[in-house]
């Protein structure tokens, strides 16, 4: 027997919790909110440093790129979160709204700078995000450099540094799983099922009125049915319930409902590369010097919420410019208080920092398509990096003014750069390699299912009914820093829009 919801949130992550709650706070009826993943509950969700183990667990749908001529021919790790609270749950929770003139970029009514603000005050007044009240030593010298006081969190506006805030809420993790959904649980209009992994959408007469699983079962909607499985999944379930360019679905067996070309287009993401530091009195690391440290960590936590477990990670940041003029910053910098992702591993012998510098606003597009109408094949994702030479060029002057930067920094304890080291120098050509061979992605895609092309400015899919998208793929231009609150400000606003176009 089919279950039967008014309305059915597709993804549990960042932006779906936000839009299930939108659609229970208007009272229009019931919704389930359908999540692949299990259930959040697990230590390493709620303790903050322990992100660092989350990323290739089952909690992480362990995605990779395929090999990417603009970047060397390699593949790139595509992490996204699996579970109740989506990326969300295993993000650093580093928290931006973006630049106002990042949403005027997108042309949509609606979603102006101006007009989104309002609903960043009120997801804020949910995840209260704040600059954490204890960073290593190292992230409040990082802070003050830029000529930065370390006072204030950074700003994507002007050249600045500072310590991040993020989503934290009394030293744990605090999702929109926790902000959204579980309130939303409490109005008894919300159902919640995990294990759900939906495979299509089915159509009768044009309007959206079930999803299928991949485990066989249906659920039916008598209202419509939200996408917010993220950039990388929103796109592939609309491409399998047969929305997307025609010829491409052909070739795959699958039946055209709507050709429409535009869904797993403009794929893209903050591309990003790095410098490790090390040697003895670094950040958070393995140590005899730390070993108990480490060894109290757990006690500290889980009596007083405090301590180096309540550390985030990505600590602190920066913004800066690489050309001439008086324009916004061109790229984010990621800090890191700790010896980590050395050699793709999450912890390895000994201490030091790490630090990457990202482009704010690439012009390289790539594209997603799928190589099976089966659903647990994962996409082929090109992430199309460096498409643009002019994105090669400015990510590494970007990264000639971080290992600048990393020199200058007003560090107490400055460690030498052991990767890539001293010997690769100033030269930009050289540099541009380095970027080609190591560069990876801030983890942000975004685009996949923009407004405009795939969805209206109400998020509806374009020539069908009762089909809407609320997620990061909706995105027609990555905004200019961390994209989790953007995420989840869509989902909040896209939710009440959808209710307020299905009120009568
Ligand atoms: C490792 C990592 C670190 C990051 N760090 C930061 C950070 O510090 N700050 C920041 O702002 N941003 C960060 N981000 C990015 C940010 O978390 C994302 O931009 C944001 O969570 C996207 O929200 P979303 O709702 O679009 O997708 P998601 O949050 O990914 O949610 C999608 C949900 O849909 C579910 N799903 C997918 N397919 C299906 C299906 N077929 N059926 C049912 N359910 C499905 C998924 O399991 C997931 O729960 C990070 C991301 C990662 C992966």
């Amino acid at each position: 027997m089919a279950l039967e919801f008014d309305f059915v949130v597709v993804g549990a992550g960042s932006a779906g919790c936000a839009a299930a709650w939108a659609l229970a706070e208007a009272n229009i009826g019931t919704v389930a909110v359908l999540e692949a993943g299990p259930s959040d509950a697990h230590p390493f969700v709620k303790v903050p440093f322990a992100l660092i183990w989350l990323m290739n667990s089952r909690r992480d749908w362990r995605r990779k790129t395929v090999p990417m001529q603009s970047a060397g021919g390699r593949q790139i790790k595509v992490p996204r979160g699996r579970m109740l609270g989506g990326s969300g749950s295993i993000n650093s929770m580093v928290w931006f709204r973006g630049r106002r003139a990042d949403f005027d970029a997108w042309e949509m009514p609606g979603w102006s700078g101006a007009e989104v603000w309002e609903t960043f005050e009120a997801v804020e007044a949910r995840l209260t995000p704040a600059t954490h009240p204890d960073p290593h030593a190292l992230s409040r010298d990082f802070a003050r450099a830029l000529g930065s006081n370390g006072a204030a969190p950074p700003r994507p506006d002007f050249e600045s540094a500072g310590v991040f805030e993020s989503n934290m809420r009394g030293g744990r993790r605090w999702s929109a799983a926790d902000a959204y959904l579980r309130p939303a649980q409490t109005t008894g209009r919300v159902e919640v099922l995990t294990g759900a992994q939906v495979d299509r959408v089915a159509f009768e007469e044009g309007q959206a009125r079930s999803v299928h699983l991949a485990d066989g079962r249906v659920v039916r909607a008598r209202a419509g049915i939200v996408l917010s499985a993220g950039a990388i999944e929103s796109p592939a379930i609309l491409m399998r319930s047969g929305i997307g360019q025609g010829a491409h679905l052909q070739d795959l067996g699958v039946e055209v409902q709507h050709d429409l070309p535009g869904v797993g287009q403009n794929l893209h993401d903050h591309p990003a590369v790095g410098v490790h530091h090390a040697g003895p009195r670094g950040g958070y690391g393995l140590s005899w010097r730390q070993l108990p440290a480490w060894g109290l960590s757990p006690v500290n936590w889980l009596l007083r919420r405090k301590g180096r477990l309540t550390s985030n990670v990505v600590e602190a940041g920066a913004f800066f410019r690489v050309s001439e003029g008086d324009g916004p910053p061109e790229c984010q910098v990621h800090f890191i208080p700790a010896k980590l992702g050395w050699q793709g591993r999450a912890t390895t012998w000994g201490e030091g920092y790490y630090a990457d510098v990202c482009l704010c606003r690439p012009l390289s597009r790539g594209a997603l398509r799928l190589v099976s109408s089966d659903p647990r094949a994962g996409p082929a994702i090109d992430l199309g990096l460096f498409r643009e030479e002019s994105d090669l060029d400015m990510l590494a002057r970007g990264f000639r003014r971080l290992r600048h930067l990393m020199a200058e920094a007003p560090f107490s304890e400055r460690l030498p750069e052991m990767y890539p080291g001293a010997a690769l120098g100033d030269d930009l050509e050289a540099l541009k390699a380095q970027v080609r061979a190591s560069a990876g992605t801030a983890y942000h895609p975004v685009g996949t299912c923009a407004m405009g092309e795939v969805v209206d400015a109400g998020l509806k899919v374009a020539g069908l009914q009762g089909l809407w998208v609320a997620d990061a793929s909706v995105m027609p231009k990555i905004t200019s820093a961390n994209t989790n609150a953007p995420s989840m400000m869509i989902g909040h606003l896209g939710g009440e829009r959808i209710a307020a176009a299905h009120r009568p």
